[in-house]
């Protein structure tokens, strides 16, 4: 006999506890047998003094249980600098956030009757969110966009696995990588290679551009979108917009064997204790999480009487039906629970299985390479002189040494040699160096130029100009050869 789930429960802050309670009491209505660990988390812990907002106990309690369900957490101004939402997503590595964007009957929008249903499958832990920031120069800034082979195949084959688990027929994957060749193109290529492995699915690309514009034009073509960190915030977002708003974005954050389930939306601390607010984000969490949990009847039940209720009985909170008319959370909840156990007419019922991650080596040297050299580099100097005394200063200081300046660009554009209209000066530029005939560059002669350099240019970084089998490993400035 199998024992009933444990879920780690975090009530959370501001309206926290109303909708985390709402959704529980509802939960506990279709019979469905779990266990409960109330745990704590957010601003009360915050005030005590521990600045990470997250008490071992919660840690543990999620180590143990796999599975939470969690309200909104609040990060208190003055109570120390980290949020305990940041915590919790950094500890257990959830590196998948996934959004349904589902019409939800009853609630009216503009694409009401066009039959939205597409799942946003967000990168949540790589890309420029890593929030790696540098002012370079005092004009230049800089932010890191790391993205590896290992994190796109894990959200990837995320993307995947949960469309099967949902009965699914495709996966589309949203990239810049026309652009970003190297970084989203890693994304765009994984896809490509990991898709082969699931035959039984529609794959294909989609410029993020475009998709975002595809969404609001006719986001009823979407089933699965899998994309990298940034481009998945806006077009989450832009996604609960078009089914009724905050109030009903539900999210799941998927680690390395954890899964934490939550809303989209945050604490509305103006509306804390009020009983007026709209649970139905965190209930549509709470049937994420019986799915994960494999309770598909209980989901199913709790999702027909939600839509009865929204799109029969007509019982609306405030935020859809305005101050005069709407009901309190608490006669929500209730006339959800009056509904259970009935049929919701035209009720699509998928074919839910549980979510089976396939394991990924966490070996760190997940990409093995036969063959690797440094071409050249590429060094970043900060300067105010023109291209072209730069330029002639750097190809003087280059001269009979075992590197060639190839070029300099400012923010991407080759500056020197010219190669159209002078472009707007700014302090920073790229000054790429190349080995003579294709060899391989040692530290030793890198750390010589930089000897020559140093004197006479203050130089921020470099970058090894790699080839890794073969293949260059680095982008050409627009108008580089
Ligand atoms: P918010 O709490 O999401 O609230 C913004 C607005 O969204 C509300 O004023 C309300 O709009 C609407 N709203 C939010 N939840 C709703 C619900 N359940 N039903 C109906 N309408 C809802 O965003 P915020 O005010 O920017 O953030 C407040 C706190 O939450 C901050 O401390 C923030 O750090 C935190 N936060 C936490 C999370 C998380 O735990 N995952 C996420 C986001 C923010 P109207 O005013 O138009 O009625």
């Amino acid at each position: 006999m199998t024992s009933s789930p444990t879920i780690t429960l975090i009530k959370g802050d501001g309206i926290g506890p109303e909708v985390v309670d709402a959704t529980r009491k509802i939960i506990e209505a279709t019979g469905v047998k779990l266990n409960w660990e109330i745990c704590e988390a957010g601003a009360e812990v915050f005030k005590k003094g521990l600045s990470t907002g997250v008490p071992q106990e919660t840690v543990d309690s999620i180590i143990r249980n796999k599975v939470a369900l969690k309200g909104p957490l609040e990060t208190p101004v003055g109570f120390g600098e980290k949020s305990a939402n940041v915590t919790l997503r950094k500890m257990f590595e959830t590196y998948g956030n996934i959004r349904p964007i589902h019409e939800i009957p009853g609630v009216s929008t503009p694409y009401s009757g066009r039959g939205i249903d597409l799942v946003i499958v967000r990168e949540n832990v790589e890309d420029l969110y890593a929030g790696i920031e540098h002012m370079q120069t005092p004009g230049t800034a800089q932010c890191l966009k790391l993205i590896s082979r290992k994190g796109c195949e894990k959200i990837i084959r995320l993307a995947f696995e949960f469309a099967r688990s949902e009965g699914r027929k495709a996966v589309q994957c949203a990239t810049k990588a026309n652009i970003m060749k190297l970084t989203e193109g890693l994304m765009k290529r994984t896809f490509e290679e990991v898709a082969r492995e699931y035959p039984d699915l529609e794959s294909g690309h989609i410029i993020i551009d475009n998709c975002a514009h595809q969404m609001v034009k006719k986001p009823e073509q979407f089933d699965v979108i899998v994309t990298t960190n940034m481009n998945g915030d806006i077009l989450s977002d832009l996604g609960s917009a078009l089914i009724g708003g905050l109030g009903f974005a539900p999210g799941a954050n998927i680690g390395n064997g954890y899964a934490i389930f939550e809303a989209v939306h945050g604490s509305a601390p103006k509306y804390a204790g009020k009983d007026t607010i709209n649970p139905t984000a965190v209930l549509l969490s709470g049937i994420m999480m019986l799915r994960h949990v494999k309770e598909f009847e209980a989901a199913a039940q709790i999702e027909q009487a939600l839509f009865r209720t929204l799109a029969l009985d007509k019982v609306l909170t405030r935020d859809v039906a305005g101050d005069k008319s709407a009901a309190s959370t608490s006669q929500f909840t209730d006339a959800i629970i009056r509904n259970l156990g009935q049929a919701f007419p035209g009720y699509k019922k998928r074919d839910y299985q549980s979510l089976q991650l396939p394991p990924i080596s966490n070996d760190p040297d997940f990409v093995k390479t036969r063959t690797r050299s440094v071409l050249g580099i590429d060094v970043f100097i900060e300067s105010t002189l023109s291209a072209a005394d730069l330029g002639a200063n750097l190809e003087r200081i280059a001269a009979g040494d075992s590197f060639t300046l190839k070029g300099i660009s400012c923010r991407g554009v080759q500056v020197y040699p010219a190669s159209g209209p002078q472009a707007d000066p700014a302090d920073l530029f790229r000054c790429r160096f190349m080995g003579h005939n294709g060899s391989d560059m040692s530290d030793a002669r890198i750390y010589a130029l930089l000897e020559r350099l140093t004197p006479h240019h203050r130089w921020t970084h470099l970058e090894k100009l790699h080839v890794f089998d073969g293949v260059q490993a680095f982008s050409k400035d627009h108008g580089e050869d």
